[in-house]
This record gives structure tokens, C-alpha cells and sequence, in this order.
């Protein structure tokens, strides 16, 4: 996605040709409330808008088609770097065993809410061992694959330059493929596992059922 029109207000500089070029901002207004925000802000007086050139339109429209298949490019070429199957799964385990468990990738994650941390739990991942073993990022995987929005922010800060964003999107796109839910743009859930976190990690408690994975994978499997 280039231009994030399932955002009120879409504003860059594709398009801002001529005399106004580096001193206006292009606007797409995608939504009534953006609208009403633009609206407002001229009634106010901090804001002066003109009608898009048409020139400037079609450039907008070409530089976006052009990114677009160059994003397109360089995901196939990213991808076919992690192999399939077994290999992809290797090369994940072997490029996360230089992780030294900062959290960075956790506490930048805008899809990561979770007030208590199953990757804190010395169930799953013993505590003070270096690198963590593989649940780790087993656990972030399953939690965060299915609403992965690639910000890249987990690739960005980590100190190991562990290409988590690629991973995590990786995946993000073969469940994308099986449940089609489109992270970022769908206002819907992600597959059927809404639960409220303290209820559940209580129920999870007392029974040890993950009824997550028994109402979402069920259904698939059988
Ligand atoms: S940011 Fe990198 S080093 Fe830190 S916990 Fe995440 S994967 Fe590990
Ligand atoms: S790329 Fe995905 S997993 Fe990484 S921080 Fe962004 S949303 Fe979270």
C-alpha cells in the first residue's frame, strides 16, 4: 500500500507539481470525518486547499502504479530469500538464535497489546538464557502473524538486525491467502479469536484448553 486511503486523510507529495512543488501537501480525503477535518481547518483559517492539477493527478497516479510494482519486486525477491517449508523455518531459527531477547520488537509492535506478556512466562521461555530458546518467537509469531501491518518497526530496532519484519509478513501473507483477512484495511477481527485477556488467560489457567486454537483451527483442519 502507498497511498493508506482506509485512513481519512491521505497526504503526501505525489502529485504537487509546478510553482507548488515542496511547498503544498497533496490531500486525498477518503472519509466523511476527513472531510469535516479539512472543512474545519479552512473555516478556521490554518489551512488554504486548491483543486488538484490535473497534470499533477496523472503523475500521482503513475508514480503510484510504479511503486507499487517496485514494492511487488523487491517482496518476491525478499521472499524467495527465505526459501519454503523446512528451509524457511531453518533459516528463521538460525537467523533469531542471535536474538538477546530485548523486547525492542515487543514494545515497538503497534499490533503487540498483550498487558501480560506470554513471552515473560518461564513456562515458555526460560528466564536469563541467551539466546532465548525458539518459543520466543514462536509465541510472537502466533499472536501478531494474522494482523502483521509490515511497519517494520521490529526490523528497525533490533540490536541483532534480525529481520523480523520480513518473517512476521511472511506469514502474514500465507494467512492472508487461507483466511483472507487483510490487516491494516479490514475494520473486521482477524479470524474468530477476540478474547478478553485477563478472562481468558484465567480460563487458561484452570483448564490448560487453548480454545483460541480449538474454534479457529478446528474448523480448518476437520
Ligand atoms: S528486537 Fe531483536 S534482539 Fe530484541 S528481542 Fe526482538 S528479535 Fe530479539
Ligand atoms: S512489522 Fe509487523 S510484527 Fe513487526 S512491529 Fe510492525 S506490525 Fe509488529
Amino acid at each position: 500500500m502507498k497511498v493508506p486511503r482506509q485512513a481519512d486523510l491521505a497526504c503526501g507529495n505525489w502529485g504537487v507539481i509546478g510553482p507548488r512543488a515542496g511547498k503544498a501537501t497533496f490531500i486525498e480525503v477518503c472519509s466523511e470525518k476527513g472531510a469535516n477535518l479539512v472543512e474545519g481547518a479552512v473555516k478556521k483559517g490554518v489551512l488554504a486547499t486548491e483543486a488538484a492539477n490535473p497534470k499533477g493527478l496523472e503523475i500521482r497516479g503513475k508514480v503510484e502504479g510504479a511503486m507499487m510494482k517496485l514494492g511487488e519486486k523487491w517482496r518476491k525477491h525478499d521472499f524467495e530469500s527465505l526459501g519454503e517449508g523446512k528451509d524457511r523455518l531453518k533459516k528463521i531459527m538460525s537467523e533469531t538464535s542471535r536474538c538477546i531477547k530485548c523486547f525492542s520488537c515487543i514494545s515497538a509492535c503497534p499490533i503487540c497489546y498483550c498487558v501480560e506478556c506470554t513471552t515473560k512466562n518461564p513456562t515458555y521461555v526460560t528466564p536469563g538464557q541467551l539466546p532465548p530458546n525458539f518459543m520466543f518467537h514462536l509465541i510472537r509469531y502466533a499472536h501478531i502473524a494474522d494482523s502483521c501491518v509490515n511497519c517494520g518497526q521490529c526490523e528497525e530496532l533490533c540490536p541483532a538486525e534480525i529481520p523480523n519484519a520480513l518473517f512476521m509478513h511472511a506469514q502474514q501473507v500465507e494467512l492472508e491467502k487461507m483466511f483472507g483477512h487483510v490487516p491494516g484495511v479490514d475494520m473486521e477481527l482477524p479470524l474468530m479469536a477476540y478474547v478478553e485477556e485477563k478472562e481468558e488467560r484465567g480460563r487458561l489457567r484452570n483448564t490448560g484448553s487453548d480454545m483460541i486454537y480449538e474454534n479457529v483451527f478446528n474448523p480448518v483442519i476437520k
